[in-house]
């Protein structure tokens, strides 16, 4: 597993990464994302260091709700609430996940592709 102290998401949570951060609260963190695929591409994450969707405990799965409920507030401030916009995680190699910290992609401001994988 990648360690916490190399992990560039967890530096960006730290403050030794800079980033557009858009959103914060105890638990979630969003920037913006930093090659974006869409006009509007964000990255919502859990503060604490959690690899993957696999490495969800029981416990755990509050927060994925407080992901989502951040990323349709994001999708308001960004404007494309009403227009419509895709929340998306990936999980592991074949999943596309490059990123090993677990994080939730926020993607609008366009007309997106019909294929998801
Ligand atoms: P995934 O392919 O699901 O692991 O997505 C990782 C995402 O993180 C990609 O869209 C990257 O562009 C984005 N990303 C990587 N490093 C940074 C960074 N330092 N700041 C903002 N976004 C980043
Ligand atoms: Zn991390």
């Amino acid at each position: 597993m990648v360690g916490k102290m190399s992990c560039i998401f967890c530096q960006i949570v730290a403050g030794k990464v800079p980033s557009e951060i858009l959103y914060q609260d105890e638990e979630v963190i969003a920037f913006r994302d930093i090659n974006p695929q869409s006009p509007t591409h964000l990255i919502i994450i859990p503060k604490r260091h959690i690899p993957s969707l696999a490495d969800l405990s029981q416990a755990d799965l509050p927060l994925i709700g407080r992901m989502v409920s951040a990323a349709n507030e994001l999708a308001k401030r960004e404007g494309i609430f009403e227009s419509g916009y895709r929340l998306a995680i990936s999980c592991g190699e074949e999943g596309g996940q490059f990123v090993p910290h677990l994080h939730m992609h926020l993607l609008g401001g366009r007309r997106l592709s019909d294929a998801l994988g």
